[in-house]
């Protein structure tokens, strides 16, 4: 059985003890593949090192994070395109729009959303979302932008089941990770009505840890708990879930 993650922030500081040793957890269930979004150009370095200690199983995304669109967030655009042009990546993301934490610099994410947006298709990539509190404001964009060049994954969708409709209508899988296995998280009363081809698996690592660790660090090795929940939600075996969203993921970022 070969899982999935998506999307994990391997190379976060919340790793900087124990990193391999939490690899090597995540490599013993099955956990095989890895796609490592971008935050922001402080993270670069080590996102490049990780790729390099683990060539067959990390794929990075390269992307500038709504919520590190600051002042300086067209010298980070510039940072995107340069690695962009030397560098092979699978996705641009994390992209998008978030409104949760601070609306100060709502038209600079418009802003980087789109252009971010526009270069995944000039390099004929995938785009990951994140989308917190702005359903309205992303779909906005997504419509503009709509078309057969555009294609990707909502990432940690905790929309309703006409959000989740509309985003897989642009061309997006919905990525399904902790959310699913809290007990206020709402996506679990409709997902099994969601196409599983519509479907991947994620972390967030070391964010949004699924139950029983909710509250804790997560990594790469819980989403054993997310596809447990997806098996009994879909009332499928685990095997079948792993398989199904892991060929969705190679259908997205095309590896
Ligand atoms: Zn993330």
């Amino acid at each position: 059985m070969i899982v999935t993650d998506t999307h994990t922030h391997l190379y976060s500081e919340a790793f900087d003890d124990d990193q391999d040793a939490m690899m090597q957890r995540a490599l013993e269930v099955g956990v095989e593949r890895f796609f490592v979004p971008a935050i922001d150009s402080t993270y670069t370095e080590a996102m490049y090192s990780l790729q390099s200690k683990y060539p067959d199983n990390v794929f990075l995304m390269m992307g500038l994070h709504p919520t590190h669109v600051k002042e300086n967030y067209l010298e980070e655009l510039s940072h995107v395109k340069e690695q962009l042009a030397k560098s092979k990546f699978y996705a641009i993301g994390e992209i998008g729009i978030d409104l949760y934490w601070d609306k100060t610099f709502l038209k600079q994410q418009q802003d980087a959303f789109l252009v971010q947006i526009q270069l995944a298709k000039e390099h004929g990539l995938p785009i990951v979302i994140h989308c917190r509190e702005a359903f309205d404001e992303v779909f906005e964009v997504l419509e503009q932008e709509k078309g057969p060049r555009l294609r990707g994954i909502f990432h940690c969708f905790t929309g309703d089941k006409a959000q989740a409709q509309k985003a897989i209508q642009y061309g997006m899988k919905l990525g399904i990770g902790g959310v699913a296995t809290f007990k206020n998280g709402k996506i679990d009363q409709f997902l099994h009505e969601i196409d599983l081809e519509h479907v991947v698996l994620e972390t967030d690592a070391p964010y949004l840890a699924p139950a029983p660790y909710r509250g804790k660090r997560n990594e790469s090795a819980y989403i054993i708990k997310v596809l447990e929940r997806l098996a009994t939600l879909y009332g499928l075996d685990q095997k079948t879930i792993a398989h199904t969203t892991t060929q969705n993921s190679k259908v997205v970022f095309g590896i």
